[in-house]
């Protein structure tokens, strides 16, 4: 894994108590991408008077190209908030040419160390562009401000990995990879987990250790990403649940809470080690009980019965959906605990 190693610090991050103090001081004229309540936390901490600060109301692509437009000229664009106001300074340093500072104050999504900004065409995701923040802020102090649930919830998108390698391999003993299978890469990907689970309780109290544990995940997640050129080792059976629960019920989730509904579920699909994994969502405080996410026993029995055609017909990477029968007794068997735990449930 050596070359997976030299990228590891490709990213310039700054950690720290007040890492974010005074940097717009450093980067010369500069403009902000942000939300109203990442701004309100941030905005006597920055140093310096930005050039200009957008409030981002819209992923389209459009309106983030009206913003370009209006833009003064600037060295430098930092993005602070979540994913969407990270995307967004993220797209507009790509089509400028100029530095990208990004400051998360969340930690719900990975946004921040993925090289793509997801914006959208007529309300559909599409992912382009290609650049890197010089550096990454990650202000301890900052992402404490932010509810603990959510910044809990980053922890999904690193848990998926245990499913989702069991569906990679499964697919390429079935000589159905979408591409090439690689144990090194799945072995990196056991160690980020290893690591993960040995700072469950920093994450669940969001310590700076924890903060810094989901953020490295994600980083060496990204260099594994970076250097396979796809995500299959961190997407599987599990997230495509989550895409059919959706299209199904129409709205967003929080995005670490399904696809822990995800892992609990497929994991046990696999008979693949459930026991474990389910702890550690457990001994964090992930929030992936259905009834938090109001999604009613009738709606996820319909959404389960209903995965295998839904990854055929929308040719989703194979996975144990592919293979594997779900039953009602197979159902009834996997939420007796969903059941137990939360009564709303059912
Ligand atoms: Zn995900």
């Amino acid at each position: 894994m050596a070359a997976i190693n030299d990228h590891m610090n490709a990213i310039p991050t700054r950690f720290g108590r007040a890492a974010m103090q005074n940097i717009g001081k450093e980067i010369g004229r500069f403009a902000v991408t942000t939300m109203d309540r990442p701004w309100q936390v941030t905005k006597d901490l920055i140093g310096g008077a930005p050039a200009a600060v957008y409030m981002i109301v819209s992923m389209e692509q459009s309106y983030l190209d009206s913003l370009i437009e209006e833009l003064p000229t600037c060295d430098s664009i930092v993005g602070i908030g979540g994913g969407q106001a990270v995307d967004a300074a993220k797209y507009i340093a790509w089509q400028k040419g100029i530095r990208l500072v990004t400051i998360p104050t969340i930690l719900s999504t990975d946004a921040f160390v993925t090289e793509a900004a997801g914006v959208r065409r007529d309300h559909r995701v599409v992912y382009i562009g290609k650049v890197r923040p010089d550096p990454l802020v990650i202000d301890y102090e900052v992402i404490r401000t932010a509810p603990t649930a959510l910044n809990i919830a980053g922890i999904g998108d690193l848990l998926s990995m245990h499913t989702a390698c069991f569906d990679w391999e499964l697919a390429e003993k079935q000589g159905r990879s979408e591409y090439p299978f690689s144990a090194d890469i799945v072995r990196a990907a056991c160690a980020i987990l290893t690591k993960v689970s040995t700072t469950v309780g920093d994450i669940r109290e969001v310590t700076d250790a924890g903060i810094r544990a989901l953020v490295e995940g994600y980083m060496e997640m990204n260099v594994i990403a970076h250097s396979a050129g796809h995500w299959r080792f961190e997407e599987g059976s599990e997230h495509f649940l989550f895409y059919e629960l959706e299209e199904r019920l129409k709205r967003p989730f929080i995005h670490g809470h399904i696809v822990g509904l995800g892992i609990y579920l497929m994991s046990r699909l696999q008979e693949n080690d459930y026991q474990n994994i389910t702890q550690m969502m457990n001994d964090v405080n992930l929030a992936y009980f259905p009834s938090g996410m109001d999604i009613p026993r009738a709606v996820l029995q319909a959404s389960l019965k209903n995965c295998h055609q839904f990854v055929k017909q929308r040719n989703l990477w194979f996975s144990i959906l592919n293979v594997k029968e779900i039953t009602d007794d197979w159902i009834e068997w996997a939420t007796a605990d969903l059941e137990t735990k939360n009564a709303v449930f059912f």
